[in-house]
């Protein structure tokens, strides 16, 4: 499954869309209208977009780190902001906001302890720099300095 990929990619600022089940012609179609890059795992998926010139990233490795890696070959990442991440769960952009507009929407012991917030313009969901950011934070480090 690519999705735990897409939410990285979201986070890293990529625009993505990500497709469980959908056939091979609907999603080639969509990303020749919508002018995307297809990554996948799936020959025969990777071989009809080639087919109709789509920027295609067929996937070798099996670890997600590896397939990051892979990933970070072929597009330039910079490196993780959140001021240019996108919502891992629904692709919209973030914006900051202030602390006091959110605050009984966070636990009581991130109020304390954090300062700098992030949210969603779409779902609405609260970001900020806590153990799964600096996770990926150190994720992505790994990832520039084995590319
Ligand atoms: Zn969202």
């Amino acid at each position: 499954m690519l999705g735990t990929i897409a939410k990285k990619l979201r986070m890293l600022g990529f625009d993505c869309t990500y497709y469980n089940t959908i056939p091979d012609d609907d999603l080639v179609l969509a990303a020749k209208k919508q002018n995307r890059i297809i990554i996948t795992k799936d020959d025969k998926l990777a071989t009809n977009a080639i087919q109709h010139d789509i920027i295609t990233i067929k996937l070798q490795a099996h670890t997600e780190k590896e397939q990051l890696i892979e990933i970070a070959h072929k597009i330039n990442w910079k490196s993780f902001d959140l001021d240019y991440s996108r919502c891992s769960l629904c692709n919209d952009m973030l914006e900051q906001v202030e602390k006091s507009t959110i605050l009984e929407k966070i636990p009581p012991k991130i109020a304390e302890s954090v300062e700098k917030f992030w949210q969603c313009r779409e779902c609405s969901h609260i970001y900020w720099v806590g153990t799964h950011i600096r996770n990926l934070e150190k994720l992505i480090a790994e990832i520039n300095a084995a590319i």
